[in-house]
């Protein structure tokens, strides 16, 4: 079925910062596909809250690690939307919080496969299938990175905070490559959002409210307000804004 709204496909949409991001399009007049790698029923629950948004969907399911996995997450959502005019790279991993010296190989391995490999994988099919037309409507790519790139993550994530570095230059160099097609490349960076990543990386239940205090408005985000950001640069009100990275962290 072709699609009048405009489709975004939004990686690592079944829970946390990517389904509030998929919500918030449907709300916005968006088509929604989203990607899940493992977890079907939490992908179907976020999708029909989109279908209650009137918004057409679909799941595809597949890693972002894998290339094959990404060129047909893509074919799957055109055949079922239509084309795609923009894509929010945000499937990511932390692994379990460590000093460097103590991570394993795996832990390392795993995290720079899916946020760095992944991302330049999504990153590179939204470059070689968003419609290339100097004007005309929105077309975007928005990169979920973190403020942990600049702050380093030390005693933690250090290997973490490196692969969101990694995002941070595929934005400015990609938004420089895609702009005379008019495509607009920009990243988003969380500080501590409210996401079941935190519970996946940390059997330390209380460390959320111990960072609570280094947050100048001292508390954690909300999903939504990450979601917020992101349908801002997708938006035609941020028409003149590629290359950018707008940090949505409380001021950490
Ligand atoms: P969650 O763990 O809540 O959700 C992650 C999503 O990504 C899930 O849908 C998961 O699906 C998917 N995913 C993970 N690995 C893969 C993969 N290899 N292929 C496809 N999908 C995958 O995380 P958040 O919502 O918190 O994080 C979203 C993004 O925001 C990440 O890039 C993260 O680094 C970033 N971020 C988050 C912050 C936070 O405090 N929450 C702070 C700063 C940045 P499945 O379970 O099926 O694999």
């Amino acid at each position: 079925m072709q699609s009048k709204r405009p489709v975004v496909l939004i990686t690592g949409g079944s829970r946390g910062i990517g389904a509030a991001v998929a919500q918030l399009a449907a709300q916005r007049g968006y088509d929604v596909a989203i990607t899940y790698r493992s977890e079907r029923e939490a992908a179907e629950r976020v999708l029909a809250a989109c279908r209650a948004a009137g918004a057409a969907t679909a799941a595809c399911q597949g890693d972002v690690a894998v290339e094959g996995d990404v060129t047909r997450i893509f074919d799957e959502a055109e055949a079922a939307l239509g084309p795609i005019s923009h894509v929010v790279n945000n499937a990511g991993i932390t692994g379990k919080s460590s000093r460097l010296a103590q991570a394993s190989s795996e832990a390392i391995r795993a995290c720079i496969d899916i946020n760095v490999l992944g991302a330049l994988w999504v990153a590179r099919e939204a470059a070689r299938r968003l419609p290339k037309t100097p004007a005309g409507a929105p077309r975007t790519i928005v990169n979920i990175s973190s403020v942990a790139a600049s702050l380093g993550s030390p005693n933690e994530y250090v290997w973490y905070a490196a692969s969101k570095g990694a995002i941070d230059s595929l934005t400015i160099g990609l938004a420089k490559e895609l702009a005379p097609e008019g495509i607009r490349v920009n990243a988003v960076s969380p500080g501590m959002t409210k996401t079941e990543i935190h519970e996946r990386s940390t059997q330390d239940a209380g460390r959320l409210e111990r960072l609570r205090p280094h947050i100048p408005l001292n508390r954690i985000g909300e999903p939504e307000e990450i979601a917020e950001a992101v349908l801002f640069l997708m938006s035609d009100a941020a028409s003149y804004i590629t290359g950018a990275n707008i940090p949505v962290s409380g001021g950490r």
